[in-house]
């Protein structure tokens, strides 16, 4: 018999890593978690929850502009100030973070506030030198953001910095066409910045709904947001007044106060020494696992960012509760990755749901499209000219809904209750049989009536 000193070691505080910590706890297992940076992880301290903070003061802008229509007059012009920004997300960050570490403590969790790496199978080793034995141990370490190998990109930044800008920059440019890059330009764009955002592909956000890309490509383009497709950055010098002279590709080049790398994340698995137990990695870098999150080494497990399946918060933190539920409290089952839905905070924002409707196509599947472009009973009354976009993929036999895509206010809201019935196999029938909520926009999901039959696909409509 080994003696172990804990049952489970998990390495990584973030969203993944303290929940299954939490949930084993509550199991029963003696627990021990280390994080070297702050505990709540990506998420919680320079991800989703600081982005969500900006996003959301950024959206002032247009409210002080829309309420014109409704009979406001602001008597003095509203000025926005960045480091108050800053300095009231980081109050709200810390408390966040301390609150993750309070639960975990309530939980019964050891914590080291410490870099750990494995020793061998059964062995972590903390910075300190101290040696801890684990039964199980469980990898939650995230990722971190990358940036091309091009001459002068250290003088770039990237999503870990952006939120701790000392000032707003007057002229950014932002590279790539995901997530980050997407919710960043329009934040920065409405918090007072003249942005630029260059993109290597033709259109943003790959993989996502076609017409969804173009609705919010011409929604940035008519907000002022210059785009730039099928351009890179070749590479960046310093210029006067610490600013960066940027050579694109095309051989053109332009200056700018801050040029913000928003290129991909990459799983942080280097130097954990991770080969000493002997646990395999995919070719970039990500934790080999099965549905269960258990790596080749059974007793060693890898949730979330650090596996490169579907890097999103809720997914790592489902991953983590299976596998503690699995492991330790003697309930097994998985996290399902077949049906997540996603927003993408942009303005106007985008959340969708399911299959595209070019991924039904090329299943060679006949289905039916419901489409709908609306001007929102609310901007009927502004000067803006925003329009809401819908649609629904749905299964030509079975009626069955596969996919939901939206862009315009709330569309994060919306698409969270789709999934709901999505999830329970909802068909289009059901959708029409739900009485709208009258007047909103998400009422048209319930109201769509004109479809497009797509018998052949794979031909054009
Ligand atoms: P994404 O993978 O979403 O996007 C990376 C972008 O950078 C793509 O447009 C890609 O182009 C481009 N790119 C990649 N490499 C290069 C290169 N060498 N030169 C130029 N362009 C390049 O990554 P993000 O960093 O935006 O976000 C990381 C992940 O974080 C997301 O995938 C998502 O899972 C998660 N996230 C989720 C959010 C949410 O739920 N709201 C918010 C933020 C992040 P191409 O398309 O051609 O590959």
């Amino acid at each position: 018999m080994v003696d172990f000193d804990v049952d489970l070691f998990v390495l990584g505080a973030g969203s993944g890593g303290t929940r299954a910590a939490r949930i084993a706890a509550g199991h029963g297992a003696k627990v021990a978690v280390a994080e070297e940076f702050r505990t709540g992880g990506t998420c919680v301290v320079r991800g989703c929850v600081p982005k969500k903070i900006m996003v959301i003061a950024s959206r002032f802008h247009d409210a002080f502009d829309d309420a014109a229509g409704y009979g406001w007059t602001l008597k003095t012009r509203p000025e926005f100030s960045w480091p108050t920004l800053v300095a009231a997300k980081d109050k709200e960050i810390a408390r966040l973070s301390e609150l993750y570490a309070k639960n975990l403590e309530r939980s019964g969790v050891t914590q080291y506030a410490s870099r750990a790496v494995l020793e061998d199978e059964h062995t972590v080793r903390l910075a300190d030198g101290k040696a801890v034995r684990a039964k199980n141990i469980l990898i939650a370490t995230g990722g971190h953001p990358v940036a091309p190998h091009i001459p002068g990109a250290e003088l770039a930044i990237s999503s870990n910095e952006a939120f701790d800008l000392k000032e707003l920059p007057r002229r950014i440019l932002i590279v790539g066409g995901g997530y980050i890059a997407l919710e960043f330009a329009c934040l920065f764009d409405r918090l007072g910045a003249e942005v630029t955002l260059v993109h290597r592909g033709e259109k943003i956000l790959r993989g996502f709904d076609e017409d969804l890309r173009d609705e919010l490509m011409l929604a940035l383009a008519a907000q002022g947001i210059t785009l730039k497709m099928n351009n890179t950055v070749a590479r960046i010098e310093k210029a006067a007044d610490d600013c960066r002279k940027v050579t694109y590709v095309s051989g053109d080049d332009d200056e700018f106060d801050v040029v913000f790398f928003a290129t991909g994340r990459a799983p942080n698995t280097s130097g954990l020494c991770l080969e000493k137990a002997g646990v395999h990695l995919r070719e970039n870098g990500a934790v080999k696992v099965d549905a269960a999150s258990r790596t080749n080494v059974p007793h060693i497990f890898a949730v979330g960012d650090v596996t490169d399946r579907v890097n999103l918060t809720p997914v790592a933190i489902r991953e983590g509760h299976a596998l503690a539920d699995t492991v330790f409290g003697g309930k097994e089952w998985t996290a399902d990755h077949s049906l997540v839905a996603t927003a993408v905070f942009t303005t106007p924002e985008i959340g969708t749901l399911g299959i595209t409707e070019q991924q039904a196509r090329e299943d060679l599947r006949p289905i039916d499209i419901y489409k709908s472009r609306f001007r929102s009973l609310k901007h009927t009354m502004t000067r803006r000219q925003e329009r809401t976009y819908m649609k629904l993929v749905v299964d030509a036999k079975s009626d069955k809904v596969l996919g939901v895509h939206i862009l315009g206010e709330d569309a994060g809201e919306m698409i969270q209750l789709a999934a709901v019935a999505v999830g329970m196999g909802a068909t289009k029938a059901d959708f029409d049989r739900t009485v709208a909520v009258h007047p909103s926009a998400a009422e048209e999901l319930v109201t769509m009536r004109d479809k497009i039959h797509v018998p052949n696909p794979g031909g054009a409509i």
